[in-house]
C-alpha cells in the first residue's frame, strides 16, 4: 500500500515528441485514479513511466516516500495489467499466476496459497488447470489480474484492461475491478479512453489532451464544473450541446444570442460570476448545456428545435434536432443535428415536429470563445470594475483614494479605465467599503459577493463576514491589472522572478570528515569487533569481513575525495545548487547542459538584499502603497525585487539561494527541477 507523487513529470521521446507535459498529482494511498483522454494524449506513456518501462525525461516520481526515477521496474513494488492479457499459452492458469512468484523463489506452499487466494477472489478457482486458449476473454483478463494480485503490489497499474471485451462483459468486469479495489484497499491507476469507465470507476479522474492535463477532479466535479470545453464535451453521453453565442445583459436579465437568431433569457443571478466584459454582446462565447438539462416545453422559450431523429431507449428518449427560429426557412434537406435533448420516455415527439426547448437555468455552462476555458469558475479569478481619475485621486469602488504614481505613469492621459481585481487582492482594511450581498462557501473558503453598483466584486473573506453587512477592505495594488478596452496598461506583479544563466560544474578534491558522533560510533564498533575476534569460538571469517568494512568506512570518513559542485552562473555570479539537482540536470540534458542557457526561476520572496551577491543596478523604485519594489537590471535582464518603503540606492547585491531555484529549459517549455 502506498501513495504516489508525480512532480512536474515530462516525457520527450527521442524523436523530439513531447508526449507528457508538466504532469503533477498527489495520489493518496488507496485511491482509484483514472487517466482518461482520446488516443495519443499521453495516458499510457505516463503509466509506463510510473511502471518504470519508460524513462522519465524530467520531474520526480515518488512511490510512498521513495524517489523511484532510477529504480528498476521489478523493484518498484507495482503490478501492471495490460490490454492484451500477455498470458503464456503453454502454461495452465495456475502456472501463469504462479510464474512471477516462482521466479522470485517463493516457497512452493506460499505460492499455492497465494494463487488459490487470488483465484478465489476472482472466481476462477475451477479453471486453474486449464490453458488460456480454453477460456473466454473475460476469464483470461481475470487470470491477468490474478497474476498481478499474487504479488501483493503497493500499486496496481491497469492499461485499458477491458478494451478487448464485449460491452456486456466490460460492464460486468468494471464492477468487479471496483469491488477488487475496495477489497484490496490498494492504490489503483487505471488508463482508459472510455469516459463511462472513468466516471464509474475512478475516485478521481485525470482528463488529458495532447500531453497536457486538463483537469483532475472527482467524477461529479468533472460533470458539474468542467474547467474547459474539452472536459465538458468529453465527460457525459450524449455529449454536451455547444453553441456559439454572445451575451447581453439588461438589468436582471442576460440574453443568450445564438448565431441563427434564436435567443434565450437567463436571470443575471444564474450567471453573475461571468465577468462583465462578456455581457456586452461583443465577445465570442460558447454556451454549453447537457442534453439531460434540456426539456421540451409547450410554451415559447426563445429556442426551438426541428426534430430530425428520435431514439427510444425504453426508459428515456433522445431527440436530435436543429435549432432555428424561423420555421418556414427550415427544410428537411439541411436536417442538421446541432442539438440533442434527453427526456424521459412518454413524450410524444416525432421526426418533423418543431418543439420549444427549455433550458435548466442552474445547469448552464459558458466558455470563452477563444481559450474555451470556463467563464463560471467557482471562485472567479478576477472581477472587473471601472476606475475614474479626478484631480490627483482615483474614484474606485465608490471610494476616493490617492492616485499612485505607478498608476499615473501607466495610464498616461486616460481618465477612465478598467481594473481587474483578483479575490485574494482584497484584504481587510479601511480604504473601501461595500455591502455584502451574499456569502458562499466554496471548497472550504468563503466567497463574498460585494455590491459594486449593479455588478459583483468577488472577495475571499473570513467566516465571520455575513450577508447584509458592510465590508471594509484595502486592495493589494500590486496585484491589480489596469486595462483600457482590450489594451493592458499595467500588468499585475506575479510571485515569481526569473533570470537567464548557464550551468557549470566544478570538481574539487576535498577533505571529507565524518561528524564526530558517527566517527566515534564506528570506532566503538571496531573495538567491539576486535574484542569479539579474540574469543575462541568466534566466527573469524564473518568478523574479519565486518572489520574490513568498518575500517574502510573509517578511512573514507576521514579522507580526501573528488567532489562535484554545481552552480547557476548568472552574469559571472555563481549560485551553488543542491548536488542532487546538479545531477538531475546532467541526466535530463546530457552534456549539452554545459552549453545551453537556462531560465532560473524563484519566488520573489527568496531574493534578499545582502552584502554579497549578484550585482544589480537600480533603475527605479515602484511604490504600490501596500508594498514597494525596486526595478533592477542584472546586465541586460530586468527584474523586480522587494524593498523597504523608504529604500534609496543605486545598486544592490542580491542573495539567492540555490535550493530556492527551479530551472527551465529555454528551447522547450520544460521544468528540469
Ligand atoms: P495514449 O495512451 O493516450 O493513447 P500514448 O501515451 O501511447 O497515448 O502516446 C502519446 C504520444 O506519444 C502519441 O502522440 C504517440 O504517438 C507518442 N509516442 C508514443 N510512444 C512513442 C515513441 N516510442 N516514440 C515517439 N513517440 C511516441
Amino acid at each position: 500500500m502506498a501513495g504516489l507523487k508525480l512532480n512536474h513529470i515530462y516525457k520527450v521521446y527521442d524523436n523530439g515528441h513531447k508526449a507528457v507535459n508538466d504532469f503533477s498529482i498527489d495520489i493518496k494511498d488507496k485511491e482509484f485514479i483514472v487517466f482518461v483522454g482520446p488516443s495519443g494524449c499521453g495516458k499510457s506513456t505516463t503509466l509506463r513511466m510510473i511502471a518504470g518501462l519508460e524513462q522519465i525525461t524530467a520531474g520526480d516520481l515518488f512511490i510512498g516516500d521513495t524517489l523511484v526515477n532510477d529504480v528498476e521496474p521489478k523493484d518498484r513494488d507495482i503490478a501492471m495489467v495490460f490490454q492484451s492479457y500477455a498470458l503464456y499459452p503453454h502454461m495452465t492458469v495456475f502456472e501463469n499466476m504462479a510464474f512471477g512468484l516462482r521466479n522470485r523463489h517463493y516457497p512452493k506452499e506460499v505460492i499455492k496459497q497465494k494463487v488459490l487466494e487470488a483465484a478465489k477472489m476472482l472466481d476462477i478457482e475451477d479453471y486453474l488447470d486449464r490453458k488460456p486458449k480454453a477460456m473466454s476473454g473475460g476469464q483470461r483478463q481475470r487470470v491477468a489480474l490474478g497474476r498481478a494480485l499474487v504479488r501483493d503490489p503497493k500499486v496496481f497499474l491497469l492499461d485499458e484492461p477491458l478494451s478487448n471485451l464485449d460491452a456486456k462483459l466490460r460492464a460486468q468486469m468494471r464492477t468487479e475491478i471496483t469491488k477488487l479495489h475496495k477489497k484490496l484497499a490498494t492504490t489503483f491507476i487505471y488508463v482508459t479512453h472510455d469516459q463511462v469507465e472513468a466516471m464509474t470507476m475512478g475516485t478521481r479522474i485525470v482528463v488529458m489532451k495532447l500531453g497536457y492535463v486538463q483537469q483532475i477532479d472527482t467524477p461529479m466535479n468533472l460533470y458539474n464544473e468542467p474547467y474547459n470545453k474539452f472536459v465538458a464535451g468529453f465527460i457525459g453521453t450524449p455529449q454536451m450541446n455547444f453553441f456559439n453565442v454572445t451575451l447581453l445583459r439588461e438589468k436582471d436579465v442576460v440574453e443568450v444570442r445564438f448565431e441563427d437568431g434564436s435567443s434565450l433569457k437567463l436571470p443575471y443571478e444564474s450567471v453573475s460570476k461571468i465577468h462583465r466584459d462578456y455581457l456586452k454582446g461583443e465577445k465570442k462565447v460558447i454556451f454549453g448545456i447537457r442534453p439531460e438539462h434540456l426539456e421540451v416545453s409547450n410554451k415559447e422559450t426563445g429556442l426551438s428545435c426541428h426534430v430530425t431523429a428520435v431514439e427510444h431507449l425504453g426508459n428515456e428518449c433522445i431527440i436530435y434536432g436543429q435549432t432555428s427560429v424561423k420555421d418556414d426557412e427550415f427544410t428537411m434537406k439541411d436536417e442538421g443535428k446541432n442539438i440533442i435533448i434527453k427526456v424521459t420516455e412518454g413524450l410524444k415527439v416525432e421526426v418533423g415536429d418543431v418543439v420549444h426547448v427549455k433550458v435548466n437555468e442552474d445547469k448552464v455552462h459558458f466558455f470563452d470563445g477563444e481559450s474555451e476555458v470556463t467563464l463560471m469558475e467557482k471562485i472567479p479569478s478576477y472581477s472587473n470594475t471601472v476606475a475614474k481619475v479626478s484631480g490627483g485621486n482615483l474614484e474606485l469602488l465608490g471610494s476616493k483614494v490617492k492616485l499612485l504614481d505607478v498608476f499615473k505613469e501607466a495610464i498616461g492621459k486616460e481618465k477612465e479605465f478598467n481594473v481587474e481585481i483578483p479575490p485574494y487582492a482584497i484584504v481587510p482594511g479601511s480604504d473601501y467599503k461595500l455591502k455584502v450581498k451574499k456569502v458562499e462557501k466554496v471548497d472550504g473558503k468563503y466567497l463574498a459577493y460585494l455590491a459594486d453598483g449593479d455588478h459583483y466584486l468577488f472577495a475571499l473573506v473570513g467566516r465571520d463576514v455575513k450577508e447584509g453587512q458592510s465590508y471594509s477592505f484595502d486592495l493589494l495594488n500590486d496585484k491589480l491589472k489596469l486595462m483600457k478596452d482590450n489594451k493592458v496598461l499595467l500588468e499585475p506583479i506575479g510571485e515569481e522572478e526569473s533570470l537567464i544563466g548557464r550551468f557549470v560544474k566544478e570538481e574539487k578534491r576535498e577533505k571529507v570528515e565524518l561528524p564526530e558522533e558517527e566517527m566515534n560510533e564506528l570506532l566503538t564498533k571496531k573495538a567491539e569487533l576486535t574484542a569479539e575476534l579474540e574469543k575462541e569460538d568466534a566466527d573469524k571469517k564473518a568478523l574479519k569481513q565486518q572489520l574490513k568494512e568498518i575500517n574502510f568506512q573509517i578511512k573514507m570518513g576521514n579522507s580526501v575525495q573528488r567532489v562535484f559542485h554545481f552552480f547557476a552562473l548568472i552574469n559571472e555570479h555563481k549560485i551553488e545548487l543542491p548536488v542532487a539537482n546538479g545531477y538531475k540536470m546532467n541526466s535530463v540534458e546530457g552534456n549539452d547542459c554545459y552549453k545551453n542557457e537556462y531560465r532560473y526561476v524563484t519566488n520573489r520572496k527568496n531574493i534578499h538584499l545582502a552584502k554579497e551577491g549578484l550585482d544589480a543596478k537600480v533603475n527605479k523604485v515602484l511604490d504600490y502603497g501596500n508594498v514597494s519594489y525596486a526595478e533592477v537590471s542584472v546586465d541586460e535582464q530586468k527584474l523586480l525585487v522587494l524593498v523597504d518603503k523608504d529604500f534609496k540606492g543605486e545598486s544592490l547585491k542580491l542573495d539567492i539561494k540555490g535550493k530556492d531555484l527551479s530551472v527551465w529549459s529555454t528551447d522547450i517549455d520544460m521544468m528540469i527541477f
